[in-house]
């Protein structure tokens, strides 16, 4: 019996080692080991077991580290795939299989010491210990009045007594110390169940569709729900039919939705079985992730919650996995293997026969094109629950506001009139910013041009150095303009303004209000998203300024009021998804508005109050922007009806980097052929970041497989210059 392993270290490269007699019943496929390579041992994983080998000196495996596998097949499975189509070494896929809490075995188990009742305790027995030792007879009490066994540091607390109490009782053989294995739990509270509602009409329709699926897995299914229409309602009894049905569920949500309030919701509904509940996010510590994998690993957990890297949880036996605001960007991974949690959910499913539900009120164009090709089943709610309506969206022009008064490109004066109106009322408002200050489109203040790419259709970056412009699609270039080419109005460079500018800006306007600010600089301590949060939910803040963190799944009944300080600031962004995401982006920000019993307004401010994405959205249909945003990606060839492949070249002394950039391009171009097309190399959008010159080239052509497996040829067959680096990033969702 021989196994092929792949060491943690050296990239990629299998080995053979024979496996000697007392690991033959244990070792298999994902089982962790210690082999001999040359004069070290390394760690390494197996991936295959095999009759025979022709592995020349083959050695021993000296080492194996647990008694079960600790990668599933279908885990390994999916490693491989990533590997090919996400073009990265095999060694970085698996590693993202598997936890490093788990995988270096750094972290272990912990253990407590406690107490348990080693015989029953008579009346008699007691009253005579209460005269003699009555410290120890009070420890006695606490210990017999808990239906478990207690931590002997918990006991002595509750107690009053000091933990050596407990040794005395252990010497008179009344008590036994013992040590064993407590988990760290995460979340010390404990939750009131809460009963199902009655579902509404199309609840119950779509719930029928999702267990339908759920008893016959075939094509992943599309819940499109406008915000507010319970899809949670949906999720929840369909975990609860996995779980009645003796199997597990997968729930996904993005990091930024997973606040106590999500986790909240599916706790107390299943309260009554909370202990088998796993939740993976990044605010665990070491300890904890180790101590929630292992649950899931053992088969206790029969729910998973968690983001983007829990679809690689080892759940067996899964009945569903659910994928919560499925068009979120942040289910992409930006490090290797970048690969999309939503499209693995997909293929996941698919292996385990286990159903997929895809989840958002504001589907991406890829899902929405697949369910409406029938490659996925649609399921819809049209209808907010309760029939509550849905928020007026006004959009206010910018065009001519910013030149009359200084913080007019800020708070217009409509923006400003509402929410003093808010303030008179005692209702609260939101204002909204959805990016801090990377704007590099030139855009005209008086007339709302916009410099786009004569092929592409897509925003032009203007390069400062240069003073030009460029498409990062295909390469063209153009000198910048020094006035509108529209209009002449020399006021054609756009800065962005950042939420610190909005809060100044509002301060100054409402001196009296309560105003606070979320967002990633004024959210550095663990729990101040938490305490900010609840502060706004309780009324004690009047004003809530922020950036995309407070546009995901919140529900506050009292906001009545949200604007959008600068719905222009993601619109024109050199990528082809710019209009999607700003439509998406509006839309689930309207959503906060009205979910209450008051009706909710919107007001977005722009210079460009004519896209499409605004006025679909402004409108509520999701359908029409859609269709037309299809006709342009189609006509252009944009994913879904062509892929793409971004290779972003870095290095820190910019000959150097441009230098590689060019060979990489001049390579490819010459290994593609027909196949696929290869832009120029071009400096990125996002110039300069963390020290590195960042150059980019796109690849675009029918199938990323090809692209993928083109691409990995060239980059073995050359080497980087020192300090640079090439990062693949296959179906990319961000082009900066
Ligand atoms: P979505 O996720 O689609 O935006 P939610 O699932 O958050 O919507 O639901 C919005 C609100 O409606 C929640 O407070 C939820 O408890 C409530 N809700 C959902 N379904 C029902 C129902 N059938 N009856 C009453 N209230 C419901
Ligand atoms: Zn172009």
């Amino acid at each position: 019996m021989f196994v092929r392993i792949l060491p943690d270290q050296a990239a990629g490269k299998l080995l053979d080692y024979v496996v000697p007699e007392r690991m033959r019943s244990t070792i298999g496929v994902g089982s962790r080991v210690r082999v001999p390579v040359r004069t070290r041992l390394l760690t390494a994983t197996v991936v295959a077991v095999l009759e025979d080998s022709d592995w020349k000196g083959i050695r021993e495996v000296a080492e194996l580290l647990n008694e079960r596998p600790m990668i599933r097949p279908v885990l390994l499975d999916l490693a491989k795939w990533m590997a090919d189509y996400y073009c990265c070494p095999m060694e970085t896929a698996v590693r993202s299989v598997l936890p490093v809490a788990v995988r270096d075995g750094r972290v272990s188990d912990r253990r407590r010491n406690v107490a348990v009742l080693a015989r029953a305790v008579t009346d008699e027995e007691m009253e005579a210990l209460a005269k003699r030792a009555p410290r120890q007879a009070d420890a006695l009490r606490v210990l017999m009045a808990s239906d478990k066994p207690m931590a002997v540091t918990a006991a002595a607390k509750s107690a009053g007594v000091a933990e050596g109490v407990f040794r005395l009782l252990e010497k008179r053989g009344l008590v036994r110390i013992e040590s064993t294995v407590m988990p760290r739990d995460p979340c010390t509270e404990k939750f009131v169940s809460h009963a199902e509602l009655v579902l509404n009409a199309e609840q119950a329709v779509a719930l029928d569709g999702v267990h339908a699926a759920m008893d016959a897995p075939g094509k992943p299914m599309l819940l499109f729900g406008v915000t507010g229409s319970g899809k949670t309602e949906i999720y929840l009894r369909a975990i609860r039919k996995a779980v009645n049905d003796g199997k597990t569920a997968l729930v996904l949500v993005p990091e930024i939705a997973l606040t106590p309030q999500t986790v909240e919701r599916f706790k107390s509904r299943f309260a009554d079985m909370q202990e088998k509940i796993a939740v993976l996010h990044s605010h665990l510590s070491e300890g904890e992730r180790h101590d929630e994998w292992y649950k899931i690993h053992s088969g206790e957990a029969r729910i998973v919650i968690g983001a983007r890297s829990s679809i690689f949880a080892p759940v067996e036996n899964l009945g569903i996995i659910i994928v919560d605001e499925e068009h979120e960007t942040s289910y992409k991974q930006d490090e290797a293997p970048r690969y999309n949690a939503r499209d693995m959910a997909v293929l996941r499913a698919a292996r385990e026969g286990a159903a997929v539900l895809l989840g958002s009120a504001t589907p991406s164009l890829e899902s929405w094109h697949n369910a409406t090709t029938g490659k996925y089943q649609l399921l819809r709610l049209d209808q907010r629950v309760d029939d509550r309506r849905m928020p007026v969206v006004r959009v206010l022009d910018l065009r001519q506001q910013a030149r009359r008064s200084p913080e007019g490109g800020i708070l217009s004066g409509p923006l400003r009139d509402a929410m003093e109106g808010r303030i008179a009322k005692g209702e609260q408002s939101i204002l909204f910013l959805n990016r801090r200050g990377f704007s590099t489109s030139m855009l005209c203040e008086a007339c709302g041009f916009v410099a786009q790419c004569p092929d592409c259709s897509l925003s032009l970056t203007y390069h400062r150095a240069t003073e030009r412009l460029v498409c990062h699609i295909c390469g063209h270039t153009a000198r910048a303009p020094k006035v509108c080419p529209k209009c002449s109005d020399p006021g054609i460079r756009h800065a962005g303004v950042g939420t610190q500018k909005v809060e100044e800006a509002v301060k100054r306007a409402f001196p009296k209000a309560r105003i606070a600010r979320m967002d990633a600089d004024s959210m550095t301590r663990k729990d101040s998203y938490r305490e900010t949060l609840g502060a706004f939910k309780e009324g004690r803040i009047d004003i809530l300024v922020g950036t995309q963190m407070i546009a995901k799944g919140l529900h506050f009944p009292n906001v009545t009021l949200v604007g959008i300080v600068n719905a222009d600031l993601g619109l024109h962004v050199p990528d082809f998804r710019a209009g999607e995401r700003t439509f998406q982006l509006l839309t689930q920000v309207s959503g906060r508005a009205g979910r209450g019993e008051m009706e909710g307004e919107v007001l977005v401010q722009t210079f460009t109050p004519f896209s499409p994405s605004i006025q679909f959205a402004r409108h509520h249909d999701y359908e029409g922007f859609m269709e037309q945003e299809m006709e342009f990606r189609r006509s252009l060839l944009f994913p879904p009806f062509g892929r793409m492949v971004l290779l972003t070249i870095r290095g820190t002394v910019r000959e150097r980097a441009e230098f590689a950039a060019a060979t990489v391009a001049r390579k490819l171009k010459a290994a593609a052929g027909e196949e696929f097309q290869v832009s120029e190399s071009t400096p990125a959008p996002l110039e300069k970041a963390k020290t590195y010159f960042r150059f980019q080239v796109t690849l675009r052509g029918p199938s990323s497989v090809a692209m993928a497996r083109v691409i990995r040829g060239v980059l073995d067959g050359l080497s980087m210059p020192e300090e640079v680096f090439v990062a693949v990033d296959v179906d990319p969702l961000h082009l900066l």
